[in-house]
């Protein structure tokens, strides 16, 4: 059979069957065709020479901020989708904390014509878990399934007791839906904005007690303890930032009787300690803070270790009147779809923390496992969604090079080696040498 397309001479990771080896990858129709040994070439309209790079799945980010309606000084759908495309993803899932946000079908409903009108990649929405603010209040978790919902999530307004907590639970069992957890317990410690004593003293800003995270987790823990034993409950704990949290979920993990149990961290908490926020100001502001070494160390032991399994950006545009504010008004979040992968290469893979498909696993199928999505693998008949690695590539990172509305990233000037090449989106180019063709 004829293939529209062959990517030639890659060295192709599909980390979900722990696949690594040369091969050339066939398209037609927007679908993989085949994945051969180089000596079985099929015909093919059209060749890209990949020799020299990585081919694995299209990454997927299952928490990004696209931020409309109501934010689009921020962020849209189309320029938050072309962030993701710079970035090496191909799917990402957008968070509900909009204006309004997505806690009713008609929300989402509005949302997906967006989305289908100006998505440059795959985007699969999280609805609010709680209706109208009210954090007593869930939302009609199968109301918002049927209107499209991939997950449910109490992102930034999270849930605040373990009664709550586990009705949360058996609403997203019933409607077959994970639930993604934003840990944060109120009466659990200081808020604050800083997760160092030292640094906070320094900047006279508040110091943020892990407790917050941690008791939250714990929290989450009453609530699935309290379960029946075979339950369909699916968790995953968004953004873990701290050793006390990683301890926290590794207890967790030990006496679960949940159907899935899953947990994310994102770059900035190994790549920066809160010393960053002397040097970037309101630009390394995000909630959970920045915190210590120690803590640095413990995420990293963690996805070493693969009691963390995903790594996520949280993507959190602001525009730069907004970061301008000061640290303590300053909205808390920063950009990362952009910077992510090769956060990821420098961090993680170059000092050998976790193999290239260890972390190309925590970017792809991992994360569409607690979606519940087909994506981030490489499977015959499924769309042909790629990302090209160059792991070699020195770059430097250039925040008004960013296709990301917004520029609010701690990372601007730092080099690092590895970045996307190119990603093919349903078989077709759309974006090469950092350009997005889309
Ligand atoms: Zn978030």
């Amino acid at each position: 059979m004829q293939a529209d397309l062959v990517i030639r001479g890659a060295r192709v990771i599909d980390p979900a069957e722990s696949f690594d080896r040369s091969a050339d990858v066939y398209v037609r129709d927007g679908l993989i065709l085949d994945v051969a040994r180089p000596d079985e070439a099929l015909p093919a309209a059209e060749a890209f020479d990949a020799g020299g790079l990585v081919l694995c799945p299209g990454l997927v980010d299952l928490h990004v901020h696209l931020r409309q309606p109501g934010g689009e000084h921020k962020e849209t759908v189309a320029t938050g989708t072309r962030a993701a495309l710079a970035g090496g993803f191909t799917v990402v899932a957008c968070m509900p904390n909009t204006d309004p946000p997505l806690d009713r079908p008609e929300h989402l409903r509005w949302l997906t014509e967006v989305i289908n009108r100006d998505a440059a990649c795959e985007v699969y929405p999280i609805a609010a878990a709680i209706l109208g603010g009210d954090r007593e209040r869930l939302s009609d978790f199968v109301a918002l399934k049927n209107a499209g919902a991939v997950a449910i999530s109490d992102d930034a307004m999270p849930l605040q007791d373990a009664a709550t907590m586990r009705q949360a639970l058996l609403a997203a069992a019933q409607a077959e839906l994970t639930f993604i957890a934003h840990p944060e317990l109120d009466s659990a410690g200081q808020a604050g904005i800083c997760g160092d004593p030292a640094v906070a003293a320094g900047l006279q800003v508040p110091y943020a007690d892990p407790a917050r995270e941690a008791e939250a987790i714990r929290a989450w823990q009453t609530a699935a303890a309290s379960l029946p034993r075979r339950n369909r409950a699916a968790l995953h704990i968004a953004h873990v930032s701290s050793a006390q949290a990683v301890a926290a979920f590794e207890e967790f993990t030990r006496s679960s009787h949940l159907r899935r149990l899953s947990a994310e961290t994102c770059p900035h908490y190994f790549a920066l300690t809160a010393e960053a926020l002397r040097t970037a100001g309101p630009n390394a502001k995000m909630n959970p803070p920045l915190r210590m070494d120690a803590d640095v160390e413990a995420i990293m032991e963690a996805l070493r270790r693969s009691i963390i399994g995903i790594i996520a950006t949280d993507h959190a545009p602001h525009a730069a009147e907004e970061k301008a504010r000061g640290l303590l008004a300053a909205p808390a979040g920063i950009v990362g779809l952009e910077t992510a992968l090769g956060l990821v290469l420098e961090c993680l893979v170059r000092p050998g923390i976790l193999t290239l498909s260890q972390a190309l696993a925590a970017m792809t199928w991992q994360p569409a496992a607690v979606l519940g999505i087909s994506a981030g693998r490489l499977a015959i008949g499924t769309p042909a969604n790629f990302t090209l690695i160059d792991t070699e590539a020195t770059w430097t990172v250039d925040s008004r090079k960013f296709y990301s509305k917004s520029r609010n990233t701690p990372f601007d000037g730092w080099q690092l080696r590895g970045r996307a090449a190119a990603v093919f989106f349903h078989g077709r180019l759309a974006m090469l040498d950092g350009q997005v063709l889309v």
